[in-house]
């Protein structure tokens, strides 16, 4: 997770799967290139260039709407995420390191891969299983909604760096974390001038 939440120009975050965040760094140069505006700072959070001083922004917002498309890619958090991180054969919940990718139609078997073909499930019962098709998951594989994936994200605790992100993510209270950065000190220096920053990041041209 980045430190600072950008919004999209309509107030919602750019995208929930993952929350929309970036490093302080890319959250100032947005900010600096005119394309953001901040909404709320870290308190005594600043960065220094050689001539200026930027509050570290803990919430921006994109001044035009950034187009995001809501298709949903396969990868292994978010078919953890469909599957509630429970195991498809115990059903019993696990932290994502303790979860496996069970190939419902073993790959022996031309089982296929994606959303259709995997379930999670713990290590002990896809050792089990092997290629024993007779062992069913208890939820047949599916591909998942974005808006069913967004319900479910909502419904476990998140760690979140800064107060100021809660009224923008629709989290319920009680699952909220604050989890300040650490390490930070209070003052960064910024090795370059934010323009030669941005260039070297492609951000600009070279002229
Ligand atoms: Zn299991």
């Amino acid at each position: 997770m980045g430190h600072t939440l950008a919004l999209n120009a309509d107030w919602q975050p750019i995208s929930l799967l993952p929350l929309s965040s970036l490093s302080w760094q890319d959250a100032i140069k947005a900010v600096y290139l005119d394309a953001a505006r901040p909404l709320h700072v870290y308190e005594g959070w600043q960065v220094k260039s050689p001539s200026r001083t930027f509050n570290v922004p803990s919430v921006i917002i994109f001044k035009d709407y950034i187009k995001f498309r809501r298709g949903l890619g396969y990868s292994k958090d978010l078919l953890y995420l469909r599957d509630g991180y429970t195991c498809q054969y115990c059903l019993k919940v696990f932290p994502s390191s303790k979860l496996t990718v069970d190939h419902v139609i073993p790959k022996s078997k031309k089982g296929g891969t994606g959303y259709l073909n995997f379930v999670a499930s713990c290590e002990p019962c896809n050792f089990k299983r092997g290629n024993d098709t007779r062992i069913q998951p208890k939820t047949k594989p599916y591909r998942p909604t974005y808006h069913e994936l967004v319900k479910k994200y909502r419904a476990f605790p998140i760690s979140i760096p800064h107060e100021s992100w809660k009224e923008y993510i629709g989290w319920e209270e009680n699952l909220i974390r604050i989890n300040p950065p650490s390490g930070e000190p209070g003052y960064t220096r910024l090795e370059t001038e934010p323009e030669r920053l941005a260039k070297k990041l492609g951000l600009l041209d070279d002229e």
